[in-house]
């Protein structure tokens, strides 16, 4: 075939499939030209999905009558001209796009009024070509109705999803576009059913809770932004009682625009290490602020990609914030509580209230008890108890740090720390149980002495004091390929560790010493066996550049007691007194939890004493 330069019509059509894939990829488009405009009200109603009908009105500044036309001609923008530089952009759309590629694939109704002007103009169009413009009464700001979206490009049409699929995708997106804009009232109306209703009054939390409601909410954490740095962070971030089964809870927004970016939501994700179980996500809204020329939006036709000059002072900006958080307020985990019987939640008979039933019955279901928060050290045991969970709960969010802070009022801070704790006893050789100022824990043995001997063991490697125990008779070792290359990549980790490892021959090592930690009596002579399964655990853990961490990790759970190794009372003290003083005496270093509170209020409800 001859080389042609292609029609202006084929050239959108083709154009089109960058920025328009579907019904959602229309809404981000219309939204953004909306909060551009700097709408406060935006409304999106779709039909079967959005196939049959996407319509988003706002009440921005409008299109002036002259300019109608000119919106929906390719590369027209009111937004950058010939002397903008692009690295600072500061509105959503730039590139001129949009308005044609949607008109080219679909029949367009724009209706507009412009602030000042006191007549709306109409604009129909039907696949790319202009059939009428009228004059109409309309309230200041524009509506576009988007029909047979894809019906002139049969091979599209094949790929979007069901109407519950489209409708998901689009539900999704203005659910992350009304966290990001707190200030902007969002509506998604889906075949005459209201979907979300923002309040659009600047209140983060307040739109959280429109998209995920007031439980979640309750479960945040507020970041405070630097103001006074360059690179910052603010938003919410879920503590420790909540977490989900996948990434999308996750949005991440930079200088105010929403943005897709793996590696963002990893820096968040890796914040978390240490305080979720694996394979769960966090509920976060995260607003980075970052100087614009460090930032390049146009890299993708959506704009949903974002690059960064200086990418490792966002990530660590990021984990820092994230993290100040979580160690700031320590969450201890509440048990899963019987309900009291109501309407709605009939009550449970015989053992159904008793204390078996009230048993932590794993993550999916761990409760999101309000004010479960630790509000601080308490006093002397035997001073006046704690306000317990009901309680803490009935005074209502107002009360909770986050709404604190939400409030304007700086969130008091809060350590975590566990109350003094009494030893009563062990239990199924698995849990020691204690007495608070404020009822009854259950910690889980292995899980708290994992945490202690992690986070000991962490400190002395920091410190460069990590105690060795040189073997009286070195070991030598055979390693498969993958371990003699961990060893060898590694080696720096393996001694500041403990550990010292000579090569000696092509597979095979010879063990001198061991972290003394790991030198117990029982493993003598064994040791180099449990070397080789120490490196292949490590390594199966270890994410890039984790190494280290995924070692302490391995090492603590191995040198950690089991579940089912019957402890003295002595024993028993010795280990809640050591979990007393870590860190985060409250999850293991995986992110399970190592204690389980029973609020004494509780108990005394059960037992009808109030
Ligand atoms: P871009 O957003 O990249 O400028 P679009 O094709 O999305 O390109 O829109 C073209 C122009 O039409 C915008 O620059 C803006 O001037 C105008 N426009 C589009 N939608 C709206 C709206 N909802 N309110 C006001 N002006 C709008
Ligand atoms: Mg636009």
């Amino acid at each position: 075939m001859p080389i042609r330069v292609l029609s202006e019509g084929l050239a959108s059509r083709i154009a089109a499939g960058e920025v328009i894939e579907r019904p959602a990829s229309v809404v981000k488009e219309l939204v953004e030209n909306s909060l551009d405009a700097g709408a406060t009200r935006v409304e999106v109603r779709v039909r079967d999905g959005g196939a049959k009908e996407v319509t988003v009105s706002d009440n921005g500044c409008g299109i002036a009558p002259g300019e109608i036309e000119l919106a929906f001609e390719r590369f027209a923008t009111s937004k950058i001209d010939e002397s903008s530089d692009l690295t600072g952009i500061r509105t959503l759309g730039f590139r001129g796009e949009a308005l044609p590629s949607i008109a080219s694939v679909a029949h367009v109704e724009a209706v507009s009024r412009a602030a000042g002007s006191d007549e709306a103009v109409r604009l129909e169009l039907d696949y790319g070509r202009v059939k009428r413009r009228v004059a109409a009464g309309a309230p200041q700001g524009t509506t576009v109705r988007v029909e047979g979206l894809f019906k002139n490009v049969p091979a599209r049409l094949k790929f979007m999803g069901s109407p519950g699929a489209e409708l998901g995708r689009v539900h999704q997106l203005l659910n992350h576009l009304a966290l990001v804009n707190p200030g902007v009232a969002f509506k998604l109306i889906s075949d005459d059913e209201v979907r979300l209703a923002s309040p659009g009054n600047g209140d983060r939390l307040a739109a959280l809770a429109a998209v995920y409601g007031g439980k979640v909410a309750a479960a945040m954490l507020t970041i405070e932004g630097d103001n006074a740095s360059a690179f910052s962070v603010s938003g919410l971030v879920s503590g420790l009682d909540l977490s989900r089964g996948n990434r999308s809870y996750i949005t991440v927004a930079v200088n105010g625009r929403w943005v897709q970016n793996r590696r963002l939501s990893f820096a968040l994700e890796q914040a978390y290490t240490g305080f979720l179980p694996e394979r769960r996500f966090p509920v976060a809204v995260l607003d980075i602020r970052a100087p614009t020329d460090d930032v390049d939006v146009n890299v993708h036709p959506a704009k949903s990609e974002v690059r960064f000059l200086r990418e490792d002072l966002v990530y660590s900006t990021i984990q820092r914030a994230v993290r100040g958080a979580l160690t700031e307020t320590g969450t201890v985990r509440a048990m899963q509580l019987p309900r009291q019987p109501t309407a709605s939640t009939p009550a449970r008979s015989g053992n159904g209230d008793s204390f078996g039933a009230a048993a932590y019955t794993g993550p999916a279901q761990r409760s999101f008890a309000v004010g479960a928060t630790w509000p601080s050290l308490p006093a002397q045991p035997g001073a006046t108890p704690q306000p317990d969970i009901k309680q803490e709960a009935s005074k209502g969010p107002e009360h909770s740090p986050v709404a604190a802070a939400a409030l304007g009022k700086p969130a008091s801070p809060q350590k975590q720390v566990l109350p003094v704790l009494r030893v009563i006893g062990q239990a199924h050789a698995t849990y020691i149980f204690a007495e608070g100022p404020d009822g009854v824990y259950m910690i889980d043995q292995h899980a708290a002495h994992e945490r202690v001997i992690y986070e000991e063991i962490k400190a002395k490697v920091a410190a460069h004091a990590a105690e060795s125990q040189p073997l009286m008779e070195p070991e030598a070792v055979e390693l498969a390929p993958a371990q003699a290359r961990a060893v060898e990549e590694q080696g720096a980790a393996l001694s500041a560790a403990g550990f010292l490892v000579e090569p000696f021959g092509p597979r095979t090592v010879l063990l001198r010493a061991v972290p003394r930690l790991l030198a117990s009596p029982g493993r003598d002579g064994r040791l180099g066996e449990w070397l080789v399964k120490l490196l292949d655990e490590t390594s199966e853990r270890a994410h890039a550049g984790a190494w280290q961490e995924s070692l302490l990790n391995t090492m603590a759970c191995h040198a950690a007691v089991r579940a089912g190794q019957k402890l003295s009372i002595e024993e028993c003290r010795e280990l809640i007194a050591r979990l007393e003083m870590a860190e985060q005496p409250h999850t293991c270093p995986h992110g399970r939890p190592t204690l389980m509170h029973l609020p004494s209020g509780h108990l005394d409800r059960q037992f009808g004493r109030r």
